[in-house]
């Protein structure tokens, strides 16, 4: 572990891919070579071996479909001209349009997204949503440019992108480092080529331009109902868990005061720069307050400090990495003190360390199922947008909570079926889904 607390590696390499020619043949390749690339693909081919997928589909299903990567000249503040990278990756094109969201860090790579579109296919899939996955996004800190870069970047980068998306092509989404505000000037952008709006194009929008209310917080708000669906099968009570929150962004922060909502306990929360741990349970709604004043949490009175990563260690019953991927590592797994972890971040296990939660008897409610309720509200958006009727709030949530909860049901079934994990189960829902359409449509020509 770095001195500031953050995971910096894993013990050792992924489980290697030799002796296995489907995968060597995909992860030899530069185009998506990336350690999250590796752990989809691995989890892939798990899943494709218990589920005897025909070779067919495995290299169907494999490898992403389309992919974009586009190098664009944005003028900084001060007249200096910087290129910037972005990517925009297309997983399945077989059940609809591709969804995902897109995001600003300054290590995004092709591989990267190609991950998490692949991820983004299966969530669709589990959920019965007509979408193949997508996922996006531009190699630069938000933190360190200013609202007008921003803009800039934003703009450029929805215009090189044209040619692939559009409401019945491809439809971006918020996700790490862009929000509301990226989202409506990616849609005037796109709109201001067409020449009319076209608020179906992008979702997580201003409420102003057709957003959802709830959109925002979906994601957060859809863990909690996971976690709630899993605790009434399971037979624990919300108010008697303590629960420790890595990440305090849009999906953080909204679970964070959802569960303390609930009678959880929350113990544990970090974001980027540390974070804070109080066993009594820590007052949401003030850290919340003092976050959107300082816009960081550390100085939060009432709490002890600790580093991003250490907060996942801390006693507790649920542990939620719910900010980036490749947190929970060989290196960490051993020390997690929990009974539960739930993924609200996108890729935050690496398969080292969920073999060791699992022979520790730690469960694990997966990526694709926990994270749910964003994409959910995300179609309902879309949907709406499309019929330009808007459904109320109520209504909106009541829908989430139902298709989620049919979510959890068809991954708890499968895992007794076939008496494996809920990752390998939800996974195989998933995969079995979008091979039946593969096939249905055959290859063309
Ligand atoms: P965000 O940018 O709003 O928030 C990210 C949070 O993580 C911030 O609090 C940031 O300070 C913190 N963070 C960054 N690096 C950290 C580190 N090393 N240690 C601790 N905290 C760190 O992003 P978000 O939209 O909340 O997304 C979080 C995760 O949820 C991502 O994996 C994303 O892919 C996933 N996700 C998001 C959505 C969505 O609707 N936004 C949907 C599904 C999945």
């Amino acid at each position: 572990m770095a001195a500031d607390g953050q995971i910096t590696s894993d013990v050792g390499t992924s489980p290697p891919a030799a002796g296995r020619p489907d995968l060597e043949r995909v992860l030899a390749g530069s185009e998506w070579n990336s350690k999250l690339y590796e752990m989809a693909c691995l989890q892939f081919a798990h899943t494709a071996d218990l589920l005897d997928l025909d070779e067919e589909f495995r290299a169907r299903l494999l490898e992403p479909r389309r992919s974009l990567t586009t190098n664009f000249p944005v003028r900084m503040d001060d007249r200096s001209v910087r290129s910037f990278t972005g990517y925009r990756v297309q997983h399945t094109l077989t059940m609809g349009p591709t969804k995902g969201g897109f995001r600003y860090r300054p290590d995004v790579s092709l591989g990267e997204c190609a991950a998490l579109a692949m991820w983004m296919t299966w969530k669709c899939a589990l959920l019965g949503l007509p979408f193949g996955g997508a996922k996006g996004g531009v190699q630069c800190d938000p933190l360190d440019l200013s609202a007008g870069e921003l803009e800039r970047i934003t703009r450029r980068y929805a215009a090189e992108l044209i040619p692939i998306i559009g409401p019945e092509r491809d439809i971006p989404a918020p996700d790490i480092g862009t929000g509301e505000r990226e989202m409506a000037w990616f849609m005037d952008t796109y709109s201001q080529q067409m020449g009319y709006s076209v608020p179906e194009v992008v979702t997580g929008k201003p409420v102003a331009l057709g957003g959802s209310a709830v959109r925002q917080r979906s994601t957060g708000l859809g863990v909690a109902y996971v976690i709630a669906e899993v605790a009434k099968r399971w037979g624990f009570a919300i108010p008697d868990q303590r629960v420790a929150i890595q990440g305090f962004g849009n999906v953080g922060a909204t679970l964070a005061a959802t569960l303390h909502e609930m009678g959880a306990k929350v113990v544990a929360v970090s974001d980027i720069r540390g974070g804070l741990v109080n066993q009594a349970g820590l007052d949401i709604p003030a850290v919340r307050d003092w976050v959107a004043k300082h816009q960081f949490m550390e100085g939060f009175p009432g709490a002890d400090q600790a580093g991003p990563a250490q907060v996942l260690e801390v006693p507790c019953e649920i542990v939620v990495p719910a900010a980036l991927e490749r947190q929970i590592l060989a290196e960490n797994a051993p020390r997690l003190d929990c009974r539960l972890v739930v993924e609200a971040a996108n890729g935050p296990t690496s398969p080292q360390a969920e073999k060791i939660l699992a022979e520790r008897g730690i469960q694990l409610v997966p990526d694709v199922l926990a994270n749910g309720g964003g994409v959910l509200l995300s179609y309902f958006e879309w949907v709406q947008d499309h019929q330009r009727y808007l459904w109320d709030d109520g209504e909106l949530e009541g829908r989430m909570q139902k298709l989620l909860g049919s979510a959890v049901g068809r991954v708890a079934e499968a895992a007794e079926k076939l008496k494996c994990d809920w990752r390998t189960a939800a996974l195989t829902v998933a995969v079995k889904r979008v091979a039946k359409a593969a096939e249905a449509r055959a290859i063309y020509p």
